[in-house]
């Protein structure tokens, strides 16, 4: 399955809770879910079936990979690559879901939610190290520079951004310049720092069944 281009909001209604798809928007009033807006396709008035086990950890694994915006393949991907490695897998999944590319640039304000940072990146405006990196699922690591791209275009979008984005709050395993765009990755987020809207160790239940 393909990565989802309908209507984001249909995403939150449909698991119940904010996933933040949409910038500014998920902040204010008109936000479906602030309204009350139940799933899509659900009558007023219909009762809802208690869920199973398995529909439980179906949701929360829907939930984070809506929220990264990633397709089923590529989410199952990352998550086998958490398995390989030692450690606690969620937490590890996680983490690496954080270390990606388009999210850092999310995280950093540079566009306002994790679709738009995913553009940002694929139209090239974004740079590690040096060297132009379009590929929004590339992985960062530790002490790796993200830094915008060093034209007129790419600075004016990515100020606007995080102009708008004045207020909330920077992560701290991140060391962000933001006259020059440019910030450096300090350590690997930790489960607390990245505080998740699931609980992960139901994902990792649902792949292991
Ligand atoms: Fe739409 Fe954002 Fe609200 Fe989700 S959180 S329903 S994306 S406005």
């Amino acid at each position: 399955m393909g990565r989802y281009t309908g209507p984001v909001c249909r995403l939150c209604r449909r698991e119940g809770q904010k996933l933040f798809l949409k910038g500014a928007r998920c902040y204010m009033a008109k936000c479906p879910i602030e309204q009350g807006t139940g799933a899509p396709g659900m009558h007023v008035g219909r009762r809802a079936r208690k869920m199973s086990e398995y529909g439980t950890q179906l949701r929360q694994k829907q939930s984070l990979r809506r929220q990264y915006g990633m397709g089923e393949l590529q989410f199952r991907r990352f998550f086998q690559e958490a398995l390989r490695k030692e450690g606690i897998t969620g937490e590890l999944l996680l983490q690496q879901l954080e270390m990606r590319l388009d999210n850092i640039v999310y995280r950093l304000g540079i566009a306002p939610s994790r679709r738009a940072a995913r553009q940002f990146v694929l139209h090239g405006h974004i740079e590690v190290n040096g060297r132009k990196a379009a590929i929004p699922s590339m992985i960062v690591n530790v002490g790796d520079v993200v830094a915008v791209k060093d034209n007129a275009k790419s600075k004016d979008a990515a100020s606007r951004s995080v102009e708008a984005a004045t207020g909330a709050q920077l992560p701290v395993w991140m060391q962000f310049d933001k006259t020059n765009l440019k910030a450096e990755v300090l350590a690997v987020p930790t489960r607390e720092q990245i505080a998740p809207i699931v609980d992960e160790q139901a994902i990792v239940e649902l792949y292991s069944r």
